[in-house]
């Protein structure tokens, strides 16, 4: 297994550093973003260390997509936001602040004029919380 020993994410899989986890099977883990852009914003990374598009493999890359598609579906029953974006950035200029793959599975509220470089402001944590078990219920 493919692990980088400075990876935050890489430590969130080992369990070296808590997360607000919603899913995770052999190949992902899907937990909730501590800086939401909106109610509910959740990433979906591989479980081993890619660092971007370039680098994953087809078959973990795969893994992703399928696990981003089953948390927007939990997402809409439980939260019903307005729309959903899944959101993927690759490299400094595309906004990527985590050096390991991850897709945003992030909620929309009508009019929130949300743009690509959102900014990361802290949620509140027992929100982000409150909001993970209602996500969770509906996985
Ligand atoms: P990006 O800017 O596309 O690389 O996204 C990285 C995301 O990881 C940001 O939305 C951060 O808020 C989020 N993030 C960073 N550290 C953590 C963490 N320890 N737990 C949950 N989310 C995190
Ligand atoms: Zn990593």
């Amino acid at each position: 297994m493919i692990t980088d020993g400075n990876c935050i994410f890489c430590k969130i899989v080992s369990g070296e550093i808590p997360s607000i986890k919603l899913f995770e099977d052999d190949r992902t883990i899907c937990f909730m973003d501590i800086n939401p852009a909106n109610r509910g914003h959740a990433l979906v990374i591989p479980r081993e260390h890619w660092v971007d598009v370039h680098a994953i493999p087809d078959e973990a890359i795969s893994a992703v997509v399928i696990t981003a598609k089953r948390i927007a579906g939990a997402l809409d029953t439980s939260l019903a936001p307005d729309g959903i974006n899944l959101v993927q950035c690759n490299g400094a200029g595309a906004a990527q602040s985590v050096d390991h793959f991850h897709m945003h599975v992030l909620p929309r509220v009508a009019g929130d004029e949300l743009k690509l470089n959102w900014g990361l402001v802290s949620g509140d944590s027992d929100q982000i919380k409150a909001t993970a078990a209602r996500i969770r219920a509906a996985l």
